[in-house]
């Protein structure tokens, strides 16, 4: 496979994955949402380009080894259809679990002041909801970084030792709870319309596949705007000062303005994961943030028992797992 490296034709699809399989996915849900059925049409778009970035994953891996499977695909693909497909599997109609809580709660929410520019072009009105989105999206991302509360439920994305396009769905449901109400309810209220609200979720859902997939894509310039695969490893590394960054989930506008911006010039980090630990099954890893005990393994603390009398004391990285980010993010 790593033959292919020596073609004159890899470096020009290196540059071309990323923008064409964006392009593609957008191309397709414009058709989607154009169809007499939305959500099932989407949904056959979003699984096609799964597919396309699977097979790319194959042909140009950045890492081989996160090819060999780590006994947690089943686990990425349960945590993915809760979270982005078990809205449409129970009402048999399909499609990501944002795109249906839009099409549901949109049409309820009357806002009080009518503050949206409908008269843009549908284009700016996306730009202008991802910008206010990704406010939400971001302010939920660094919190769950930056606060042991919360971080109980992130640390299982984190907890993987590969990236691939599979767990970009693996988030455990009250991290994507959160993340969803504070990205979609500052749109409500200042009166964004429906088609705003689809064509965020299909911007999310394609930059969320590429984000985490195992393509050696080169992005250049497209680092300075988008999320991309090069700045998302980073925010995977063990290293806290490396992982704390990089909070934007389809832009990276917040993490600029507000520090967390990282960007070294060099590869990325593989050295990807948690210093604690995270149940082996898919229900152990649902409930395990939810009780003291699995709490404590989750950020790598021992269990109460063991403390009472405590052997030599751990270090401090091991008590406070990517936690103290503040005091540790500052690029280098
Ligand atoms: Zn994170
Ligand atoms: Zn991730």
């Amino acid at each position: 496979m790593t033959g292919y490296r020596n073609s004159l034709l890899y470096p020009f699809i290196s540059w071309i994955i990323w923008p064409g399989v964006f392009c593609a996915g957008l191309t397709g849900a414009y058709f989607a949402f154009n169809s007499g059925d939305h959500l099932l049409w989407f949904n056959v778009v979003y699984f096609s380009v799964v597919a396309v970035i699977a097979l790319f994953e194959r042909l140009m891996p950045y890492e081989e080894s996160w090819l060999a499977t780590d006994g947690e695909t089943f686990n990425d693909v349960a945590h993915s259809l809760l979270n982005k497909g078990g809205v449409q599997i129970a009402a048999a109609i399909g499609a990501s679990f944002p795109i249906a809580v839009a099409i549901f709660a949109q049409p309820a929410f009357v806002s009080p002041v009518h503050l949206w520019p409908d008269h843009w072009a549908l284009f700016f009105q996306v730009v202008l909801g991802l910008i206010i989105a990704e406010f939400g999206l971001y302010m939920a991302h660094r919190l769950a970084h930056e606060h042991l509360s919360l971080w109980r439920f992130h640390a299982l994305h984190h907890s993987v030792q590969r990236l691939w396009v599979i767990n970009t769905g693996r988030f455990h449901f009250m991290d994507s709870l959160i993340k969803i109400a504070l990205s979609q309810i500052p749109l409500y209220l200042v009166g964004a319309p429906l088609p705003v609200f689809l064509w965020i979720g299909a911007v999310t859902a394609f930059i969320g596949l590429l984000t985490h997939c195992n393509i050696d894509v080169r992005t250049g310039p497209l680092d300075w705007i988008f999320s991309t695969p090069r700045l998302h490893r980073w925010h995977h590394s063990r290293v806290l000062a490396e992982g704390n960054t990089n909070y934007g989930e389809n832009l990276v506008l917040w993490d600029q303005i507000l520090g967390t911006y990282y960007s070294p010039p060099r590869p990325s980090s593989t050295e990807i994961g948690i210093t604690g630990q995270v149940a082996s099954t898919f229900l152990g890893q649902l409930v395990q943030p939810f009780s003291a005990r699995g709490y404590r393994q989750i950020i790598g603390r021992k269990p109460k028992e063991q403390e009472q009398h405590p052997a030599p004391a751990p270090a401090a990285e091991a008590l406070q797992p990517r936690i103290m980010a503040s005091a540790q993010t500052q690029p280098d």
